[in-house]
């Protein structure tokens, strides 16, 4: 299977679908997630066509590694809750339910967030 080019995110980096944009640079964007799971949930994604961290991580270059952690830690401290603790999460696969086929970062904050893992029996 290749990336899916119709898939939310690739219209979101098109313009095709607005999004709540939190901060950008060349290679990265981070945006609100439409649906929040705590006070700051931010969905951060590489602009290249990456459906996985394996993806990600095999094919793109120093420069979209590094913009991505950045815009990562960036959000965290834009919204204040490096001092308080966040989360980051990246859904990758079946087993973890991603539901849209762009690599992505969810970075989580803003009330305690619990157990990494509350249900994991089964
Ligand atoms: P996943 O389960 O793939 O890790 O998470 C996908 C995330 O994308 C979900 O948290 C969902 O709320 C978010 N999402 C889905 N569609 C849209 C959209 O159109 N706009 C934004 N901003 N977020 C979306």
């Amino acid at each position: 299977m290749s990336y899916d080019k119709n898939n939310i995110f690739a219209k979101i980096l098109r313009g095709e679908i607005p999004c709540k944009k939190v901060c950008e640079d060349e290679y990265s964007l981070a945006f609100q997630d439409i649906n929040p799971q705590a006070p700051v949930h931010i969905l951060v994604i590489p602009k290249g066509e990456y459906r996985s961290l394996q993806e990600f991580t095999t094919n793109a270059n120093d420069h979209e590694i590094a913009s991505f952690m950045r815009i990562v830690s960036q959000v965290a401290n834009d919204f204040d809750i490096v001092k308080s603790g966040y989360r980051i999460l990246a859904n990758n696969g079946e087993d973890a339910n991603q539901e849209v086929p762009h690599f992505h970062v969810h970075v989580l904050g803003g009330k305690n967030l619990g157990r990494m893992i509350e249900n994991t029996k089964g």
